[in-house]
Protein backbone atom coordinates (compact mmCIF):
# COMPACT_ATOMS: atom_id res chain seq x y z
CA UNK A 1 0.00 0.00 0.00
CA UNK A 2 1.52 3.46 -1.01
CA UNK A 3 1.69 6.04 2.02
CA UNK A 4 -0.80 8.38 0.60
CA UNK A 5 -3.53 5.59 0.49
CA UNK A 6 -2.24 4.88 4.58
CA UNK A 7 -2.66 8.07 5.96
CA UNK A 8 -6.26 8.37 3.95
CA UNK A 9 -7.03 5.18 5.39
CA UNK A 10 -5.87 6.61 8.72
CA UNK A 11 -7.60 9.59 8.40
CA UNK A 12 -10.77 7.97 7.56
CA UNK A 13 -10.89 5.72 10.15
CA UNK A 14 -9.60 8.61 12.71
CA UNK A 15 -13.00 10.02 11.20
CA UNK A 16 -15.24 7.25 11.85
CA UNK A 17 -13.90 6.93 15.33
CA UNK A 18 -14.63 10.61 16.34
CA UNK A 19 -17.85 10.30 14.54
CA UNK A 20 -19.17 8.03 16.95
CA UNK A 21 -17.48 9.32 19.79
CA UNK A 22 -19.48 12.48 18.82
CA UNK A 23 -22.86 10.28 18.25
CA UNK A 24 -22.63 8.57 21.74
CA UNK A 25 -22.07 12.09 23.18
CA UNK A 26 -25.06 13.90 21.54
CA UNK A 27 -27.70 10.58 22.39
CA UNK A 28 -26.25 10.50 26.19
CA UNK A 29 -27.07 14.62 26.52
CA UNK A 30 -30.39 14.13 24.40
CA UNK A 31 -31.10 10.94 26.78
CA UNK A 32 -30.24 12.68 30.12
CA UNK A 33 -31.49 16.08 29.48
CA UNK A 34 -35.03 14.47 28.30
CA UNK A 35 -35.12 12.42 31.34
CA UNK A 36 -34.42 15.01 33.33
CA UNK A 37 -36.98 17.25 32.08
CA UNK A 38 -39.78 14.37 32.23
CA UNK A 39 -38.44 13.47 35.80
CA UNK A 40 -39.32 17.35 36.55
CA UNK A 41 -42.75 17.85 34.67
CA UNK A 42 -43.97 14.63 36.56
CA UNK A 43 -42.51 15.31 39.88
CA UNK A 44 -44.27 18.30 40.61
CA UNK A 45 -47.31 16.68 39.51
CA UNK A 46 -47.20 13.71 41.73
CA UNK A 47 -46.41 16.57 44.29
CA UNK A 48 -49.91 17.82 43.83
CA UNK A 49 -51.16 14.65 44.04
CA UNK A 50 -49.61 13.75 47.27
CA UNK A 51 -50.68 17.01 49.04
CA UNK A 52 -54.58 16.60 47.84
CA UNK A 53 -54.49 13.14 49.38
CA UNK A 54 -53.14 14.21 52.93
CA UNK A 55 -55.87 17.04 52.62
CA UNK A 56 -59.22 14.60 51.35
CA UNK A 57 -57.84 12.10 53.77
CA UNK A 58 -58.06 14.50 56.58
CA UNK A 59 -61.66 15.58 55.37
CA UNK A 60 -63.48 11.78 54.43
CA UNK A 61 -61.97 10.49 58.13
CA UNK A 62 -63.30 12.97 60.28
CA UNK A 63 -66.23 15.13 58.12
CA UNK A 64 -69.70 13.83 57.94
CA UNK A 65 -70.04 13.55 54.04
CA UNK A 66 -73.03 12.83 52.11
CA UNK A 67 -72.44 11.37 49.41
CA UNK A 68 -76.06 10.32 48.14
CA UNK A 69 -76.13 11.13 44.42
CA UNK A 70 -80.04 11.28 44.85
CA UNK A 71 -79.64 15.00 46.11
CA UNK A 72 -79.66 17.57 43.47
CA UNK A 73 -76.11 19.18 42.82
CA UNK A 74 -77.71 22.50 44.17
CA UNK A 75 -78.32 21.11 47.48
CA UNK A 76 -75.01 19.79 48.24
CA UNK A 77 -72.51 21.28 50.00
CA UNK A 78 -69.15 21.31 48.09
CA UNK A 79 -66.96 19.67 50.58
CA UNK A 80 -69.45 16.33 49.86
CA UNK A 81 -68.39 16.61 46.33
CA UNK A 82 -64.80 16.78 47.30
CA UNK A 83 -64.28 18.78 44.46
CA UNK A 84 -61.85 21.29 44.34
CA UNK A 85 -60.50 20.19 48.00
CA UNK A 86 -57.22 18.73 46.75
CA UNK A 87 -55.50 21.93 44.36
CA UNK A 88 -57.58 22.79 41.44
CA UNK A 89 -55.80 20.35 38.65
CA UNK A 90 -57.04 17.48 41.04
CA UNK A 91 -60.20 15.10 40.62
CA UNK A 92 -60.87 13.20 43.43
CA UNK A 93 -62.68 9.76 42.10
CA UNK A 94 -64.72 8.13 45.57
CA UNK A 95 -65.11 4.25 44.66
CA UNK A 96 -66.82 1.76 46.60
CA UNK A 97 -65.36 -1.73 46.52
CA UNK A 98 -66.99 -2.67 43.37
CA UNK A 99 -64.93 0.29 41.47
CA UNK A 100 -68.54 2.14 41.17
CA UNK A 101 -68.17 6.43 41.52
CA UNK A 102 -69.81 7.43 44.94
CA UNK A 103 -68.85 11.14 45.15
CA UNK A 104 -71.73 12.93 43.59
CA UNK A 105 -69.49 15.72 42.68
CA UNK A 106 -67.44 13.43 40.33
CA UNK A 107 -70.18 12.13 38.76
CA UNK A 108 -71.79 14.99 37.54
CA UNK A 109 -68.81 16.77 36.49
CA UNK A 110 -69.30 18.25 32.64
CA UNK A 111 -66.25 15.80 31.60
CA UNK A 112 -67.25 12.14 33.63
CA UNK A 113 -69.28 11.02 30.55
CA UNK A 114 -66.76 12.37 28.37
CA UNK A 115 -63.37 10.77 29.86
CA UNK A 116 -63.41 9.96 33.32
CA UNK A 117 -65.65 7.00 33.38
CA UNK A 118 -63.49 5.12 31.33
CA UNK A 119 -61.01 5.28 33.46
CA UNK A 120 -59.58 2.25 35.23
CA UNK A 121 -59.52 1.23 38.79
CA UNK A 122 -57.17 -1.73 40.20
CA UNK A 123 -57.53 -2.37 43.74
CA UNK A 124 -54.14 -4.12 43.12
CA UNK A 125 -52.15 -0.67 42.39
CA UNK A 126 -53.30 1.18 45.37
CA UNK A 127 -50.06 3.69 47.12
CA UNK A 128 -48.81 4.03 43.87
CA UNK A 129 -48.77 6.82 41.01
CA UNK A 130 -49.53 5.44 37.76
CA UNK A 131 -50.13 6.86 34.24
CA UNK A 132 -53.03 5.99 32.70
CA UNK A 133 -54.42 6.63 29.40
CA UNK A 134 -57.82 7.27 28.80
CA UNK A 135 -59.57 6.73 24.99
CA UNK A 136 -55.49 7.51 23.98
CA UNK A 137 -55.75 10.86 23.97
CA UNK A 138 -55.83 11.88 27.55
CA UNK A 139 -53.16 11.35 29.61
CA UNK A 140 -53.83 11.25 33.94
CA UNK A 141 -51.98 10.43 36.67
CA UNK A 142 -53.13 8.60 39.11
CA UNK A 143 -52.89 7.59 43.27
CA UNK A 144 -55.28 5.21 45.11
CA UNK A 145 -55.69 5.08 48.40
CA UNK A 146 -57.90 2.77 50.66
CA UNK A 147 -60.08 5.35 53.25
CA UNK A 148 -63.02 4.52 55.68
CA UNK A 149 -65.53 7.42 56.49
CA UNK A 150 -66.53 9.07 59.70
CA UNK A 151 -69.57 6.28 59.28
CA UNK A 152 -67.29 3.41 58.82
CA UNK A 153 -67.63 3.33 55.15
CA UNK A 154 -64.93 1.11 53.30
CA UNK A 155 -64.01 3.38 50.20
CA UNK A 156 -61.40 4.21 47.68
CA UNK A 157 -60.06 7.36 47.17
CA UNK A 158 -58.29 7.76 43.50
CA UNK A 159 -56.86 10.93 42.82
CA UNK A 160 -56.38 11.89 39.25
CA UNK A 161 -54.19 14.92 37.39
CA UNK A 162 -54.41 15.45 33.58
CA UNK A 163 -50.97 15.47 32.24
CA UNK A 164 -52.34 16.63 28.90
CA UNK A 165 -50.10 19.81 29.22
CA UNK A 166 -46.79 18.17 30.31
CA UNK A 167 -46.90 15.05 27.93
CA UNK A 168 -47.11 17.58 24.87
CA UNK A 169 -44.40 20.02 25.99
CA UNK A 170 -42.12 16.58 26.64
CA UNK A 171 -43.24 15.28 22.89
CA UNK A 172 -42.11 19.02 21.96
CA UNK A 173 -38.81 19.26 24.16
CA UNK A 174 -38.04 15.70 22.31
CA UNK A 175 -38.76 16.59 18.91
CA UNK A 176 -36.11 19.56 19.64
CA UNK A 177 -33.71 17.41 20.56
CA UNK A 178 -33.91 14.73 18.39
CA UNK A 179 -33.87 17.32 15.91
CA UNK A 180 -31.00 19.51 17.29
CA UNK A 181 -29.42 16.02 17.91
CA UNK A 182 -29.49 14.32 14.28
CA UNK A 183 -28.23 18.09 13.08
CA UNK A 184 -25.12 17.83 15.78
CA UNK A 185 -24.55 14.76 13.91
CA UNK A 186 -24.53 15.83 10.54
CA UNK A 187 -22.35 18.77 11.45
CA UNK A 188 -19.87 16.48 13.80
CA UNK A 189 -19.37 14.68 10.24
CA UNK A 190 -17.30 17.73 9.28
CA UNK A 191 -15.99 18.22 12.31
CA UNK A 192 -14.67 15.14 12.41
CA UNK A 193 -12.96 15.30 8.66
CA UNK A 194 -11.68 18.22 10.34
CA UNK A 195 -10.16 16.89 13.22
CA UNK A 196 -8.94 13.96 11.65
CA UNK A 197 -7.22 16.71 9.31
CA UNK A 198 -5.79 18.42 12.31
CA UNK A 199 -4.67 15.08 14.15
CA UNK A 200 -3.34 13.38 11.31
CA UNK A 201 -1.28 16.91 10.48
CA UNK A 202 1.77 16.19 12.66
CA UNK A 203 1.47 12.06 11.85
CA UNK A 204 1.67 13.37 7.94
CA UNK A 205 4.60 15.42 8.52
CA UNK A 206 6.98 13.02 10.68
CA UNK A 207 5.83 10.69 7.76
CA UNK A 208 6.96 12.44 5.18
CA UNK A 209 10.39 13.42 7.46
CA UNK A 210 10.74 9.93 8.24
CA UNK A 211 10.59 8.76 4.35
CA UNK A 212 12.95 11.50 3.30
CA UNK A 213 15.05 10.70 6.75
CA UNK A 214 15.17 7.07 5.19
CA UNK A 215 16.47 8.52 1.67
CA UNK A 216 18.65 10.36 2.03
CA UNK A 217 20.88 7.90 4.41
CA UNK A 218 20.36 5.35 1.70
CA UNK A 219 21.90 8.28 -0.76
CA UNK A 220 24.67 9.05 2.16
CA UNK A 221 25.53 5.28 2.74
CA UNK A 222 25.73 4.33 -0.59
CA UNK A 223 28.48 6.56 -1.48
CA UNK A 224 31.02 5.49 1.06
CA UNK A 225 29.81 2.14 -0.04
CA UNK A 226 30.63 2.29 -3.59
CA UNK A 227 33.80 3.66 -2.99
CA UNK A 228 34.75 0.97 -0.06
CA UNK A 229 33.34 -1.89 -2.84
CA UNK A 230 35.56 -0.51 -5.80
CA UNK A 231 38.15 0.03 -3.64
CA UNK A 232 38.26 -3.99 -2.56
CA UNK A 233 37.56 -5.04 -6.07
CA UNK A 234 40.86 -2.67 -7.47
CA UNK A 235 42.72 -4.63 -4.19
CA UNK A 236 41.40 -7.68 -4.95
CA UNK A 237 42.43 -7.70 -8.76
CA UNK A 238 46.24 -6.79 -8.05
CA UNK A 239 46.31 -9.23 -5.01
CA UNK A 240 49.79 -10.37 -6.38
CA UNK A 241 50.60 -6.38 -5.22
CA UNK A 242 52.17 -5.67 -1.83
CA UNK A 243 50.31 -4.47 1.03
CA UNK A 244 52.31 -0.82 0.74
CA UNK A 245 52.17 -0.38 -2.58
CA UNK A 246 48.11 -0.61 -1.85
CA UNK A 247 48.66 2.06 1.13
CA UNK A 248 46.44 4.78 -0.97
CA UNK A 249 43.39 2.55 -1.26
CA UNK A 250 43.44 1.06 1.95
CA UNK A 251 43.73 4.63 3.14
CA UNK A 252 40.99 5.61 1.22
CA UNK A 253 38.61 2.36 2.58
CA UNK A 254 39.91 3.00 5.94
CA UNK A 255 38.48 6.75 5.61
CA UNK A 256 35.26 5.83 4.05
CA UNK A 257 34.83 3.05 7.00
CA UNK A 258 35.49 6.35 9.13
CA UNK A 259 33.10 7.97 7.40
CA UNK A 260 29.81 5.36 7.65
CA UNK A 261 30.97 4.81 11.32
CA UNK A 262 30.31 8.49 12.16
CA UNK A 263 27.62 8.31 10.41
CA UNK A 264 25.63 5.57 11.78
CA UNK A 265 26.60 7.12 15.40
CA UNK A 266 25.09 10.50 14.28
CA UNK A 267 22.16 8.88 13.14
CA UNK A 268 21.71 6.71 15.53
CA UNK A 269 21.88 9.51 17.96
CA UNK A 270 19.21 11.43 15.88
CA UNK A 271 16.77 8.76 15.84
CA UNK A 272 16.88 8.57 19.26
CA UNK A 273 16.56 12.02 20.19
CA UNK A 274 13.09 12.35 18.45
CA UNK A 275 11.96 9.27 20.51
CA UNK A 276 12.95 10.88 23.39
CA UNK A 277 15.29 8.29 24.34
CA UNK A 278 18.64 8.97 24.74
CA UNK A 279 18.06 10.42 28.74
CA UNK A 280 20.19 14.07 29.55
CA UNK A 281 22.34 12.86 32.89
CA UNK A 282 23.03 16.25 34.43
CA UNK A 283 26.00 17.20 36.51
CA UNK A 284 27.73 20.32 37.44
CA UNK A 285 30.75 21.69 36.05
CA UNK A 286 32.65 24.64 34.86
CA UNK A 287 31.81 25.19 31.83
CA UNK A 288 35.45 27.51 30.92
CA UNK A 289 37.45 24.11 32.11
CA UNK A 290 35.58 21.59 29.35
CA UNK A 291 36.04 24.38 26.32
CA UNK A 292 39.45 24.73 27.84
CA UNK A 293 39.87 20.51 27.68
CA UNK A 294 38.17 20.30 24.42
CA UNK A 295 40.13 23.24 22.20
CA UNK A 296 43.37 22.19 23.31
CA UNK A 297 43.77 19.49 20.09
CA UNK A 298 41.45 22.25 18.00
CA UNK A 299 44.67 25.41 18.50
CA UNK A 300 47.11 22.59 17.60
CA UNK A 301 45.41 21.80 14.76
CA UNK A 302 44.61 25.32 13.75
CA UNK A 303 48.23 26.66 14.57
CA UNK A 304 49.18 23.91 11.74
CA UNK A 305 46.50 25.19 9.66
CA UNK A 306 47.67 28.61 10.16
CA UNK A 307 44.59 29.43 11.82
CA UNK A 308 44.04 31.40 14.86
CA UNK A 309 42.12 29.88 17.43
CA UNK A 310 41.60 31.82 20.68
CA UNK A 311 39.56 31.59 23.78
CA UNK A 312 38.01 34.77 25.71
CA UNK A 313 36.02 32.65 28.64
CA UNK A 314 34.57 34.51 31.66
CA UNK A 315 31.88 32.29 32.57
CA UNK A 316 32.54 32.60 36.72
CA UNK A 317 29.58 30.16 37.45
CA UNK A 318 29.37 26.22 37.02
CA UNK A 319 26.61 24.81 34.93
CA UNK A 320 24.28 21.87 35.33
CA UNK A 321 24.04 19.63 32.00
CA UNK A 322 24.82 16.94 30.65
CA UNK A 323 28.91 16.82 30.28
CA UNK A 324 29.23 14.28 27.57
CA UNK A 325 26.56 15.50 25.26
CA UNK A 326 27.85 19.44 26.11
CA UNK A 327 31.25 18.10 25.32
CA UNK A 328 29.66 16.65 21.53
CA UNK A 329 28.19 20.38 20.91
CA UNK A 330 31.72 22.01 21.30
CA UNK A 331 33.12 19.18 19.14
CA UNK A 332 30.54 20.00 16.55
CA UNK A 333 30.81 23.40 16.36
CA UNK A 334 34.79 23.58 16.97
CA UNK A 335 35.18 20.66 13.81
CA UNK A 336 32.95 23.27 11.94
CA UNK A 337 34.67 25.93 12.91
CA UNK A 338 37.68 24.58 11.07
CA UNK A 339 36.41 22.77 8.75
CA UNK A 340 34.97 26.37 7.14
CA UNK A 341 37.99 27.98 7.50
CA UNK A 342 40.59 28.73 5.56
CA UNK A 343 44.59 29.57 6.64
CA UNK A 344 44.94 32.98 7.97
CA UNK A 345 40.94 32.79 9.32
CA UNK A 346 40.64 33.41 13.22
CA UNK A 347 38.40 31.61 15.42
CA UNK A 348 37.28 32.60 18.79
CA UNK A 349 35.51 30.91 21.95
CA UNK A 350 33.53 33.59 23.83
CA UNK A 351 31.77 32.31 27.37
CA UNK A 352 29.70 34.37 29.21
CA UNK A 353 27.38 34.65 32.25
CA UNK A 354 24.04 37.11 31.62
CA UNK A 355 20.62 36.54 33.01
CA UNK A 356 21.30 33.39 34.56
CA UNK A 357 22.17 31.88 31.69
CA UNK A 358 25.40 31.09 30.03
CA UNK A 359 26.48 32.17 26.52
CA UNK A 360 28.55 30.56 24.07
CA UNK A 361 29.80 32.19 21.06
CA UNK A 362 31.88 30.43 18.69
CA UNK A 363 32.49 33.23 15.71
CA UNK A 364 34.76 32.22 12.83
CA UNK A 365 36.47 34.15 9.90
CA UNK A 366 35.86 31.39 7.37
CA UNK A 367 33.77 30.81 4.17
CA UNK A 368 30.29 31.73 5.93
CA UNK A 369 27.01 30.66 5.04
CA UNK A 370 24.96 32.30 2.31
CA UNK A 371 21.30 34.15 3.38
CA UNK A 372 19.33 31.41 1.81
CA UNK A 373 21.42 28.45 3.40
CA UNK A 374 20.87 30.10 7.29
CA UNK A 375 17.66 28.84 7.37
CA UNK A 376 18.29 25.44 6.53
CA UNK A 377 21.64 24.75 8.03
CA UNK A 378 20.20 22.76 11.15
CA UNK A 379 17.84 20.17 9.22
CA UNK A 380 19.13 16.72 8.50
CA UNK A 381 21.78 16.05 5.98
CA UNK A 382 21.81 19.76 5.07
CA UNK A 383 24.74 20.48 3.59
CA UNK A 384 25.66 24.10 1.98
CA UNK A 385 26.98 24.02 -1.78
CA UNK A 386 29.99 25.88 -0.80
CA UNK A 387 30.68 23.19 2.09
CA UNK A 388 30.73 20.38 -0.60
CA UNK A 389 33.02 22.33 -2.97
CA UNK A 390 35.54 22.57 -0.51
CA UNK A 391 35.62 18.61 -0.24
CA UNK A 392 35.88 18.82 3.60
CA UNK A 393 34.37 15.84 5.32
CA UNK A 394 30.70 15.79 6.68
CA UNK A 395 27.61 14.24 7.03
CA UNK A 396 25.26 17.43 7.13
CA UNK A 397 24.01 15.53 10.62
CA UNK A 398 26.86 17.87 13.09
CA UNK A 399 24.26 20.99 13.80
CA UNK A 400 21.15 19.12 13.98
CA UNK A 401 22.40 16.93 16.57
CA UNK A 402 23.95 20.11 18.07
CA UNK A 403 20.24 22.01 18.31
CA UNK A 404 18.58 19.12 19.68
CA UNK A 405 21.24 18.77 22.36
CA UNK A 406 20.41 22.62 23.38
CA UNK A 407 17.10 21.92 23.05
CA UNK A 408 17.00 19.61 25.76
CA UNK A 409 18.33 21.63 28.33
CA UNK A 410 16.26 24.33 27.52
CA UNK A 411 18.46 26.22 25.38
CA UNK A 412 18.68 28.27 22.48
CA UNK A 413 21.17 28.20 19.31
CA UNK A 414 21.06 30.89 16.87
CA UNK A 415 23.68 32.01 13.69
CA UNK A 416 24.53 34.62 12.16
CA UNK A 417 26.57 36.09 9.84
CA UNK A 418 30.03 37.75 11.53
CA UNK A 419 31.15 40.77 9.67
CA UNK A 420 33.43 41.63 6.92
CA UNK A 421 33.10 37.40 6.79
CA UNK A 422 32.30 34.56 8.60
CA UNK A 423 29.77 32.56 10.78
CA UNK A 424 28.82 33.34 14.37
CA UNK A 425 27.39 30.71 16.52
CA UNK A 426 25.27 31.49 19.67
CA UNK A 427 23.94 29.46 22.00
CA UNK A 428 22.52 30.09 25.49
CA UNK A 429 21.34 28.11 28.25
CA UNK A 430 20.10 28.46 31.77
CA UNK A 431 22.36 27.71 34.04
P1 LIG B 1 28.59 18.98 8.20
O1 LIG B 1 28.91 17.60 8.55
O2 LIG B 1 28.36 19.20 6.76
O3 LIG B 1 29.53 19.99 8.78
P2 LIG B 1 26.67 20.24 9.91
O4 LIG B 1 25.29 19.85 10.24
O5 LIG B 1 27.63 20.38 11.03
O6 LIG B 1 27.15 19.21 8.83
O7 LIG B 1 26.61 21.61 9.13
C1 LIG B 1 25.67 21.78 8.12
C2 LIG B 1 26.14 22.80 7.11
O8 LIG B 1 26.18 24.10 7.71
C3 LIG B 1 27.55 22.58 6.64
O9 LIG B 1 27.59 21.64 5.61
C4 LIG B 1 27.93 23.96 6.17
O10 LIG B 1 27.37 24.20 4.91
C5 LIG B 1 27.21 24.85 7.17
N1 LIG B 1 28.12 25.29 8.27
C6 LIG B 1 28.17 24.81 9.51
N2 LIG B 1 29.06 25.47 10.27
C7 LIG B 1 29.61 26.40 9.47
C8 LIG B 1 30.64 27.42 9.63
N3 LIG B 1 31.25 27.60 10.80
N4 LIG B 1 30.91 28.20 8.58
C9 LIG B 1 30.27 28.03 7.41
N5 LIG B 1 29.33 27.11 7.17
C10 LIG B 1 29.01 26.30 8.18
Amino acid sequence: MNENKLILKQLFKNMFYNLIAFTILFVAFGVIALSQVRVSLYLKLDDELKNAQKMMVNLIVNENLNFDSHVGIDDRKRKDNLIGFGGPRVIPLLRNKDGQVVNFGSVNNTYFEQYLKYITFNQGQLFRIIPITVQNRYYFRSLTIPVSTKDGKQLYLQLLINADSERALLSHISFIIFFSSGLFIVLSILASYLLSQKTMSPIRKAWYKQAEFVENVSHELRTPLTIIQNSLESLMISSKKKIMDQSETLALVYDETSRLSKLVTDMLTLARSGGMMTEITKDVFSLDHLIKIVSEPYIELAESQQKSFQLDLNCPTNIDADKSRIHQLLVILFDNALKYTNPHDSITIQSRLKDNKISLIVSDTGIGISDEAINKIFDRFYREDRARALNRSGTGLGLSIASWIVQRHGGTIKVRHNEPKGTIFTIKIPI
